[in-house]
């Protein structure tokens, strides 16, 4: 839940927002592992922990959806492997352990029903980190579409868009419409007049060549 935008920005069309969310995260079981192997699922019935903190969060424009969809890809994959590929890559960008971090992908989120995906501090408050990162976001975007892109795997993979601590077992997972999602995003536009200029166009002009 939204409680209040305090920033915006827009990046090749979409609108980035940094600002205060609620946040609602509910254990509906644990795994019993022996090794790698899972060999059992417990059921907790404890109640959902709420609490306030910062994030940013990324609309896709209209369009990035219908390509998408006409591509025959999954859309909410495509936003949920972006999700995790951002998460992925934060503590990159800013100090901080994949594990500080949470994240949210809907198809249609809110009122609205627009597409969003929301990377949140998992602390309440916040603790700067959704901020940091919302300063960075196109670079950010930039080396998260790498990463999806350059990634060998056919289906995704940890070291893509699988994610240890994916609340929702890593399903919906669709590569080819995260690589699609991120290339909308990639930030080309965002970065003419960014205040480091050159270095930081030719960084990002180039993985478009090989697209
Ligand atoms: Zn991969
Ligand atoms: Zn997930």
């Amino acid at each position: 839940m939204i409680i209040e935008k305090l920033e915006s920005r827009v990046i090749n069309g979409a609108n980035c927002f940094f600002g205060e969310v609620e946040v609602t995260e509910q254990y509906t079981g644990y795994k019993i592992k022996r090794g790698d192997t899972i060999i059992g699922i417990e059921p907790l019935s404890l109640p959902p922990l709420s609490f306030r903190t910062k994030a940013f969060w990324i609309v896709p424009c209209g369009e990035t959806e219908q390509k998408i969809i006409a591509a025959g890809l999954d859309f909410a994959g495509g936003l949920h492997g972006a999700e995790h590929a951002l998460i992925a890559l934060m503590p990159l960008h800013v100090m901080c352990d994949r594990w500080d971090i949470g994240g949210l992908s809907c198809p249609s989120f809110g009122e609205d029903g627009e597409p969003v995906i929301f990377v949140y501090d998992g602390y309440e408050g916040g603790i700067g980190l959704a901020e940091k990162a919302f300063e960075v976001l196109p670079d950010l975007v930039t080396t998260s579409f790498r990463l999806v892109h350059d990634c060998l795997c056919e289906d995704g993979c940890p070291s893509c868009i699988y994610s240890p601590k994916c609340g929702n077992d890593n399903q919906p997972l669709d590569k080819g419409a995260t690589t699609m999602v991120l290339r909308e995003l990639y930030p080309v536009q965002d970065k003419v007049g960014d205040i480091n200029g050159e270095t930081r166009i030719n960084r990002h002009l180039n993985p478009l060549v090989t697209v």
